[in-house]
């Protein structure tokens, strides 16, 4: 009878233990079609799911089940995946808000809008790209620069950690990470002089664990000590420079159990100009990737050194295995894609992903470094004849790059990336800056404008091993969505023109397309609920285009602002 009455407890405390999210299912989470529980639908950020019920015969009949409004008078640009547990959606909004969904009804069941200060000071929109379950815990970043964890079930609070100050430039857009038991985050505020850097706590309780710096000179710190600077002072900044360095780490990171690293991508140096930085500015436009048990840089490969033209290294560095290799694939800002050995750093190959790349002709594959072209370079404020403005220069990819914000997706059944490129370009010229706590921190001019008349946007479906381009589906405006591929043979991804897009994966044949009533910029997800596939996507049009657009605007000015998330199944037959 004891026994019996053992085991029952024993039991009830396993179903307890299980209604949780643990580092296990976190670990399994690209191979558990259950569940989304991480940023890129698994922490390698392949945004890959072997479910093929929805497929190239049957997409055509995919439906919408239910649509639900972030309501609200603020709108503005929603770039967020949404994560599903236990029958539950957690979808962040603008604003720094976060809803838990039921993601059968639609129905809303709680609401955490965080309290924003005046003068936070987001360079590109108050946006937010999602949050991360662990425990009972659902956890995000806000624009002051704050990180909240709610409970799962009720929305309320359980700790909240200052990241840094918000009057600083500082702000968090990016989803968190959870990878080995700890939560990774990283910051924005590039375009600031604030200080990239990466950080690692207890996801339970925000308590700081470590603090990784990714630029040259700054002290890294571990339980309450000094970790080593990372690089070395000076080597690659001149004088003061490195104390405003910005590579900002705004994108978040990704992580590979394989290797034991987490990869972060960091922002443009500070200030633009880039001729009172001269050197290369490690570990700004770079690739970084950490050793998440010491808190120190493994390796780093620098994509855009010295960078004059805004080209962040952020862009999302996805593993994946190649000739028996674990590789990473990132699609730079800058206009070429990298294949990386993911526990070396060393470079395997490198080829433009859009075309006029103006800043350098190719990157040479044994030493890693661009072949620049020296007169495409912004000159000198210095070297004018009144010291105010540099010559101006014709530059492709423009500042908001080849590729933003928007992460890839790549198949291992088809073995190619799916990109969301954008063609375009800019004029740009330097302009003496100093640097101000709170103040824009750039010293540069630009005019973004198009390349040609019939798109700025384009899918593609490259293979990293050849570099060839299997095919394309152009759009008018940039996209600036995610993408999401599936072993049923289909790609999906949203356009600022509102639809929803799915193709075929092998040739690109668009096969079906819905309108949600406003721009998506947002990555779509997948996943399995009571025996059926389900797919999500958020919908609401803004981001950086809408504020910086230039001779884009044209292409983008009637698009009107929404704010919700939609849902879509087949029909029962
Ligand atoms: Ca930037």
């Amino acid at each position: 009878m004891k026994l019996k009455l053992l085991a029952l407890l024993m039991t009830a405390a396993a179903a307890h233990v299980s209604a949780q999210v643990t580092d296990a299912m976190i670990a399994n989470d690209a191979a558990d079609e259950s569940s989304v529980l991480s940023w890129g639908m698994g922490t390698q950020g392949q945004r890959f799911s072997s479910l093929t019920a929805i497929n190239t015969k049957t997409v055509k009949n995919l439906a919408p089940v239910w649509s639900m409004s972030f309501g609200g008078e603020k709108q503005r640009g929603q770039e967020s995946q949404p994560l599903i547990y236990k029958g539950k959606m957690f979808v962040t909004a603008s604003y720094s808000r976060l809803f838990a969904v039921d993601v059968k009804t639609g129905e809303k069941l709680w609401k955490y809008e965080h309290r924003l200060p005046e003068g936070i000071m987001p360079c590109c929109d108050v946006v937010n790209r999602g949050a991360a379950l662990y425990d009972n815990l659902v956890i995000f970043g806000t624009l002051d620069a704050q990180l909240v964890a709610l409970d799962q079930n009720t929305g309320k609070v359980v700790w909240k950690e200052k990241i840094d100050d918000y009057a600083a430039g500082y702000s968090q857009t990016a989803a968190p990470l959870i990878a080995e038991g700890l939560l990774l985050t990283g910051v924005s505020g590039g375009e600031f002089g604030v200080v990239g850097r990466v950080e690692a706590r207890d996801p339970k309780t925000g308590k700081m664990v470590w603090t990784r710096p990714v630029v040259e000179g700054h002290m890294g710190y571990k339980d309450g000590k000094e970790n080593g600077i990372s690089g070395t002072t000076n080597a690659t900044w001149p004088g003061e420079t490195w104390k405003t360095g910005g590579a900002a780490t705004w994108l978040g990171g990704t992580y590979d159990a394989k290797t034991g690293l987490a990869y972060f991508g960091t922002g443009n140096p500070g200030p633009w100009n880039s001729h009172v930085r001269k050197g290369d500015n490690l570990f700004s436009a770079s690739t970084v990737a950490i050793d998440v048990k010491s808190g120190k840089i493994a390796w780093h490969y620098q994509t855009t050194p010295n960078d004059a033209w805004d080209f962040d290294g952020v862009n999302e560095f996805v593993t994946f295995d190649m000739d028996g290799k674990r590789m990473g694939g990132k699609a730079d800002r800058n206009g070429f894609f990298y294949v990386i050995d993911a526990t070396s750093g060393k470079l395997q190959n490198a080829f433009p992903f859009v075309n006029g790349n103006t800043w350098a002709k190719s990157i040479d594959i044994a030493t890693g470094r661009p072949n620049f072209v020296p007169e495409n370079r912004p000159g000198d404020p210095a070297a004018s004849a009144d010291g105010k403005k540099g010559s101006s220069v014709f530059a492709a990819p423009g500042f908001l790059g080849g590729k933003n914000q928007m992460p890839m997706a790549y198949s291992p059944k088809t073995k190619m990336f799916y990109v969301p490129t954008n063609e375009w370009g800019m004029d740009i010229w330097n302009e003496p800056i100093s640097y101000k706590k709170g103040g824009a921190y750039l010293g540069a001019g630009f005019t973004i404008k198009p390349l040609y008349d019939d798109h700025i946007g384009s899918l593609r479906a490259y293979d990293p091993k050849t570099g060839k381009m299997a095919w394309e589906v152009k759009n008018n405006a940039p996209l600036w969505g995610g993408v999401l591929t599936t072993a049923g043979d289909l790609v999906f991804w949203g356009t600022p023109e509102g639809y929803l897009m799915a193709a075929d994966a092998k040739n690109g044949k668009v096969l079906w397309k819905f309108q949600t009533g406003s721009g998506v910029v947002a990555p779509p997800i997948t996943w399995q609920q009571d025996g059926e596939q389900y797919i999500s996507v958020v919908s609401g049009w803004g981001g950086a285009v809408p504020l910086w657009g230039g001779e884009v605007a044209k292409k983008v000015n009637f698009l009107e602002q929404g704010g919700s998330v939609w849902t879509f199944k087949l029909p029962k037959s």
